[in-house]
């Protein structure tokens, strides 16, 4: 946990999703802080941006604000079960205001994952995940080569190739069936999605954890059409010539609060819930 240069009134964006329940949560917070005299509301330029929603609105409201992650701390309100990405319950919201007045710029930091799409035509177009980003051939089956730091690792043969943050670990990297990363590990791991292996096409299968200051590329072999995902937004190309992912020197900051709950408490909770004794 680190402490930012605090210097009194906060600017406090409020972003909610279309729920009855969040925008109900968004504005009990928007009437407890506008005649607070240490905060002022406003979307353009906050130093404080609070997500109503669940962990998907908390990824959008990321992309909102992603220019501005020196200055900007999330902190997360679901209205439904436990997010990720969320510190707070819906009900909780009178505990989330007493810590957000008790707060004193602490902040809490994970790494984020950078990424660049070069089509075959010369573009290249870069991108930050909070997440993953995947790379996938939907009509026909991706023949790609994946290199770690220069080193060609394997000719890919599958449905695709997804490279996850320590956050996004716990989300489409651990259904394809990738480790489970603490958020604070400067690293980032590649987990292929339904690889063919057989006596004649071979890949390593396992994921990989790749450190921060390497580089993965995946160069596609055969033309045709790719969907390129970063988060909850899937794009297409025609003709990817190579895609790479590496550490952003970008992270996330969140709120550090009493509130903030530790990784194995959120991870117990979202998969194995109470054990009986
Ligand atoms: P969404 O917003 O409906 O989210 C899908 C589920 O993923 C939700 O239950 C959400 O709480 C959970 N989730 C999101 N980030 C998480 C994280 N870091 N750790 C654990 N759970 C997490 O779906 P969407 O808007 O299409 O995509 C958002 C994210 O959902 C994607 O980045 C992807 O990681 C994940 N997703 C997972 C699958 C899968 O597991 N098969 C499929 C699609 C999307």
């Amino acid at each position: 946990m680190t402490q930012m240069n605090y210097t009194g009134k906060s600017r406090v964006a409020i972003i909610a999703n279309g729920k009855y329940q969040s925008k109900r949560i968004a504005s009990k917070i928007f009437s407890a802080l506008k005649h607070d005299p240490n905060f002022y509301l406003s979307k353009d330029n906050p130093d404080i941006v609070i997500s109503i929603g669940g962990d998907g609105m908390l990824l959008s409201v990321f992309h909102m604000y992603e220019k501005a992650l020196d200055k900007v701390r999330f902190v997360g309100i679901h209205t439904g079960h436990l997010g990720f990405y969320t510190d707070y319950r819906d009900f909780e919201v009178d505990e989330f205001l007493k810590n957000l007045r008790l707060d004193r710029g602490e902040k809490i930091s994970y790494p984020l994952l950078r990424v660049t799409v070069t089509t075959a035509d010369g573009r290249i177009v870069t991108a930050r995940a909070l997440n993953e980003a995947s790379l996938r051939r939907i009509e026909k089956t991706m023949v790609a080569d994946v290199a770690i730091n220069g080193t060609q690792l394997e000719r890919f043969r599958g449905d695709g190739i997804t490279v996850s943050t320590p956050t996004g670990s716990t989300a489409y990297n651990k259904s394809i069936g990738g480790a489970v990363l603490h958020p604070t590990v400067e690293a980032f791991q590649m987990t292929e999605i339904a690889s063919l292996n057989n006596r004649v096409y071979r890949t390593l299968g396992s994921s990989i954890i790749i450190p921060k200051g390497e580089t993965v590329t995946i160069e596609p072999k055969r033309v045709g059409s790719y969907t390129v995902s970063i988060d909850n937004k899937s794009f297409s190309y025609r003709n990817v010539a190579k895609m790479e992912f590496f550490l952003d020197d970008k992270k996330i900051s969140f709120l550090s609060t009493p509130s903030h709950i530790g990784f194995w408490e959120r991870v117990k909770d979202a998969f194995i819930g109470e054990v009986d004794e």
